[in-house]
């Protein structure tokens, strides 16, 4: 028996870095999986493949998580093919990074539409379906900016706060049945979306962090296990740090 035998996670970017490693996690532990992408058709298929290697139940949609009328068609397939849904993380994020007084409005405005309202969308429609089983786990994934801050990143930063704040009052507002809402803050971690950055700001991170490496995207997804799992059953409205100890 793993440690989510029987459930059903949803898990919005599934294709590549954290969202790809939490749907692969969960799978060894059980997890049927049903996850989300925008254009890499290409990898969802990959991640198929091998989640169904482990042996567990998967789809993948193509679906912009920010978009509200596709999010419910997208719950509904989702319901209709698996059931029920158990876990929900919401994963999917981007960056459009400048400093506050050269950043135009489309990068402050994508990067809270697909980082913030992305989690909202799939809260909406998934609550319902976790109130009527009377338990559920939902967790996002912020980031140790939205806790502390990053120069270049007002925006991002921004937006992952307002995944602590969000989760926060999900937690109030459906404990009562039986659901949890909770984040993992990672710090710097090695993905794609991490490559983008100049050598020298990785060197700083990677000095800035006690452990004195970037974590691995498998270390974010056994953070995300724990809080999807019952071994979390009394925690929620949390943020878990998984940053190597770096303090911002
Ligand atoms: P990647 O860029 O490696 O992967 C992003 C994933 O999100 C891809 O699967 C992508 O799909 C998907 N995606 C992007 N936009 C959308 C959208 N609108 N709708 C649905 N899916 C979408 O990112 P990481 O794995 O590094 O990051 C994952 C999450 O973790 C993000 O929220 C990020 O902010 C957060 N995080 C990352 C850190 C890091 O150091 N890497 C640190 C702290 C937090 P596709 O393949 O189709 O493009």
């Amino acid at each position: 028996m793993g440690l989510l035998s029987g459930k059903v996670a949803v898990i919005t970017g599934g294709t590549r870095g954290i969202g790809k490693a939490v749907a692969l996690r969960f799978a060894q532990e059980g997890a049927d999986v049903a996850f989300t992408y925008i254009e890499r058709g290409d990898l969802a298929l990959q991640t198929e493949e091998e989640l169904r290697a482990l042996g567990v139940r998967c789809k993948s949609y193509a679906a912009d998580a920010s978009d509200f009328a596709k999010t419910k068609e997208v719950v509904a397939e989702i319901v209709k093919e698996f059931g029920r849904i158990d876990v929900l993380v919401n994963n999917a994020g981007i960056t459009r990074d400048a400093l506050v007084f050269r950043m135009n409005e489309s990068q402050w405005d994508e990067v809270l539409r697909i980082n913030l309202k992305s989690a909202f969308n799939y809260i909406h429609f998934v609550a319902p379906v976790m109130t009527r089983q009377r338990s559920g786990s939902i967790i996002n994934i912020s980031s140790i900016v939205g806790i502390g801050g990053n120069a270049g990143q007002a925006n991002y930063s921004a937006s992952k706060a307002a995944l602590i704040g969000l989760a926060k009052s999900v937690a109030k507002e459906l404990g009562g049945r039986g659901i949890r809402a909770n984040c993992v803050a990672p710090g710097y971690i090695i993905s794609d979306m991490t490559a983008k950055l100049p050598e020298a700001v990785r060197k700083e991170w990677v000095e800035d962090t006690p452990l004195q490496r970037g974590g691995t995207v498998e270390e974010v997804a056994n953070a995300a296990l724990f809080l999807a799992s019952d071994l979390s059953s009394f925690i929620t409205a949390q943020v878990l740090r998984c940053d190597g100890g770096y303090h911002c």
